[in-house]
């Protein structure tokens, strides 16, 4: 266990929620026995910092905006003080929770459901991909809580006969930065626009934009604004290194890595579908069980292909920035940044797969001659100059050949699979 200067307490046992305050109980916070128990059935013994601030104020029925990161038990923070309102006045549509990937709108599902199974509550997930129909036909069952992407929830508020959320007590925006950018942005307002104006509304996120005008745009009635940390770093359990890598030997650097690193369960994260895709491919090629994960595979084959990552039956996920928001992906040992992402928030999501409460973890970074200006601009954000990762050239090099190969029947395997899709499609 490691004590931070803080006095809260870095539980190094726990499976998950990083910061963990070992003075307060559930029950200090307002909440009902039946909910102080269902926390201790899932092993959760006193909050984390961000339940401890944020439960409280959702009791009260406050607009809460709270800057917290995936793995800090921000989940229950609003799901608890959403299902103690269900116990006092059981509603069909309470809650709405809109969530940026479906992955997440699962996860949190998944969480609302473990929570309050004691108390017969009935959660819809509703999101792309799956059988429109068959969720019509769920959500006609008027389901207590309603979690899922903006999109589907729209399409269902505008085709499903019967559905509305014009009675919902609350609405929560899960990775609320996302959701309050362009590419949700339709949606979101449309969706708001479906909503009553009295409802409590919780906005949680990793990162926050200080553009008020977004905040607007959510309508929220005087939010108090909860932060668990203010500055935007990584925790202290991670080592982060860079390695500096020609573009044209990335692949090698990686397997060298890769080997080094075995036996540790690692996401490679690339910045393309395609290029996920193809490495994946490579890396089987060189006797790794990697498998891909990103926006163009089927939801069943990213549910898949997570599941298989979490059971310890794959070793390697190469994963695009789908899976670095928001999912809760236990133990990952090693992050490594294939294609360094573009932005600096976007990094702090990444590497926050690993080191997660109070374990040890790494990241490493694959800095190109191309990448100097980001990967800086990264090392400025989080107030850490990272040290070279040592390696020598010729050891690394030395697996050229064998990398070619494999990149050659990667590429090979692409073409096939291309020339039978087009032919099936003609
Ligand atoms: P989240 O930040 O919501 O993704 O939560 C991350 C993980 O923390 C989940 O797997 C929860 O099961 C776990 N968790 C949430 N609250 C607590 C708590 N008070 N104590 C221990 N684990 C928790």
């Amino acid at each position: 266990m490691v004590q931070t200067p803080g006095g809260i307490d870095i539980e190094a046992h726990q499976d998950s929620a990083a910061l963990i305050d070992r003075d307060t109980d559930f029950k200090d916070l307002g909440l009902a026995d039946v909910l102080v128990d269902a926390c201790k059935s899932l092993g959760w013994v006193h909050p984390t910092q961000i339940q401890k601030k944020t439960i409280p104020l959702g009791l009260k029925k406050k607009d809460v905006v709270a800057l917290a990161q995936t793995g800090s038990g921000k989940t229950a923070a609003f799901a608890l003080p959403i299902l103690q309102a269900l116990l006092k006045e059981t509603l069909p549509l309470f809650a709405v929770v809109l969530a940026p990937t479906r992955e997440l709108a699962f996860q949190i599902s998944d969480q609302f459901r473990a929570i309050g199974s004691q108390l017969g509550v009935v959660v819809a997930t509703i999101v792309g991909g799956v059988d429109h129909m068959s969720q019509a036909i769920f959500l006609a069952k008027k389901p207590h809580i309603v979690v899922g992407t903006p999109g589907r929830i729209l399409d269902h508020l505008q085709n499903t006969k019967g559905f509305s959320l014009s009675k919902a007590r609350f609405l929560v925006l899960d990775e609320a930065d996302r959701l309050l950018n362009l590419e949700f942005e339709s949606a979101v307002d449309k969706i708001l626009e479906h909503l009553p104006k009295n409802r409590v509304s919780f906005l949680f996120s990793a990162t926050m934009t200080s553009k008020v005008s977004k905040l607007k745009r959510a309508s929220l009635r005087n939010p108090v604004k909860v932060e668990v940390d203010a500055k935007y770093r990584t925790v202290d359990t991670l080592v982060q290194n860079y390695l500096f890598v020609p573009e044209i030997y990335k692949d090698c650097y990686l397997y060298h890595l890769l080997i080094q690193f075995s036996g540790n369960s690692t996401i490679v994260f690339t910045s393309k579908c395609v290029s996920g895709q193809k490495l994946a491919l490579v890396l089987r090629h060189l006797n790794f069980k990697a498998i891909p994960l990103h926006g163009k595979l089927s939801q069943s084959k990213r549910l898949d292909a997570l599941n298989r990552f979490k059971s310890g039956e794959s070793l390697v996920l190469v994963a695009t920035d789908v899976a670095s928001r928001g999912l809760h992906i236990p133990d990952v040992d090693l992050v490594i940044n294939y294609d360094i992402p573009d932005s600096a928030k976007g990094y702090i999501h990444r590497v926050g797969r690993t080191a997660r409460a109070g374990k040890g973890g790494r990241a490493l970074n694959l800095v190109t001659q191309y990448d100097v200006e980001y990967f800086q601009k990264i090392e400025q954000y989080i107030g850490e100059k990272m040290r070279l990762y040592p390696t020598e050239e010729e050891v690394v090099l030395a697996s050229a050949e064998r990398v070619a190969e494999a990149q050659r029947a990667a590429a090979v395997e692409i073409r096939e699979f291309s020339t039978k899709k087009r032919k099936r499609d003609e």
